[in-house]
């Protein structure tokens, strides 16, 4: 059993000055098991005529996961797909070979509070065909005072109905009124909590909001003492056993593959194809990091 790794969470600009915290990857930890990207966006309180505004952007190799707390978001993709996405529910977007989407909050002065993550395609996967599922109802259930939602996997006899392409676990726990809880580990699985709300304890350290803590593999159990009103997020999955490429909006094997997804992007090939209805806006690349791709 490892020791808690602290890991403070950076604000990242997400466009338009829309600030969010990234808690995956980071410097000292880059994924947990096929997680690789986690941003915190929010709670937020948008001003009158405000909101989030994501134009039109590609992925490779890897699926979206969003997870809506507090607010209404539209979702929509390059394969025909617009979908709303309301508290306590997923949408799942898998690029695969290639996918283009964008994110709007869906009234300007709305409130807003989500979790963004990805999670990488093992290389079996990671060339295959798009697709996009939202999930309108998660298992839920009550422990100890505490609400706590399957957002991906398995847990405690629970299934999530997901495809993921790696063993993989995701929960969210809310607890009103705070105190202790017991919950099962896979010794397999390395072990990430976020706190979204409110602090936690864990193996008697505190963890404020926003702040990170990798647990390694190697645990059977867990036990977190949850502040009152406090919510945390939960990832889980076998330690990802291959080599991973991300930059920009795409994960992929090699710098290589990125150097073309990036160069396919900005000559507007058919691969990523296009959203509709979404007046032509679309994000340019950034110039790749590497020389001679
Ligand atoms: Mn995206």
């Amino acid at each position: 059993m490892e020791q808690i790794q602290r890991i403070g969470g950076r604000l990242s600009d997400i466009g338009d000055g829309m600030m969010v915290l990234r808690a995956l990857p980071s410097r000292q930890r880059r994924m947990v098991g096929a997680w690789c990207f986690l941003d915190h966006l929010g709670p937020v309180q948008f001003a009158a005529g405000q909101g989030m505004h994501v134009g039109a952007h590609p992925h490779t190799g890897l699926q979206t996961f969003t997870w809506l707390i507090e607010g209404e978001v539209l979702h929509r993709d390059s394969l025909g797909n617009e979908q709303i996405i309301r508290p306590g529910q997923v949408n799942l977007m898998t690029a695969g070979r290639g996918i283009v989407h964008s994110e709007d909050s869906l009234n300007d002065g709305q409130r807003l509070h989500a979790a963004q993550l990805w999670i990488a395609l093992p290389a079996e996967a990671s060339d295959c065909p798009a697709g996009f599922e939202h999930y309108p109802e998660l298992p839920r259930w009550d422990q100890a005072g505490c609400t706590i939602t399957l957002l991906a996997g398995r847990f405690a006899g629970r299934h999530m109905p997901a495809i993921f392409h790696s063993p993989l676990v995701g929960l969210d726990l809310c607890s009103k009124s705070g105190g202790r809880i017991d919950l099962p580990l896979d010794p397999e699985f390395e072990y990430g909590i976020l706190s979204l709300e409110g602090s936690i304890g864990i193996a008697g350290e505190r963890f404020a909001t926003n702040e990170f803590a990798y647990l390694g593999t190697g645990r059977q159990q867990l036990a977190l003492d949850l502040a009152v009103g406090s919510r945390i997020l939960l990832l889980g999955g076998r330690p990802f056993g291959e080599p991973v490429v991300m930059w920009w909006n795409f994960v992929g094997l090699s710098k290589g593959e990125i150097a073309r997804a990036q160069r396919e992007w900005e000559a507007g090939s058919e691969r990523f194809g296009r959203v509709a209805g979404d007046s032509g806006r679309r994000l340019v690349a950034p110039p790749l990091p590497w020389s001679g791709y």
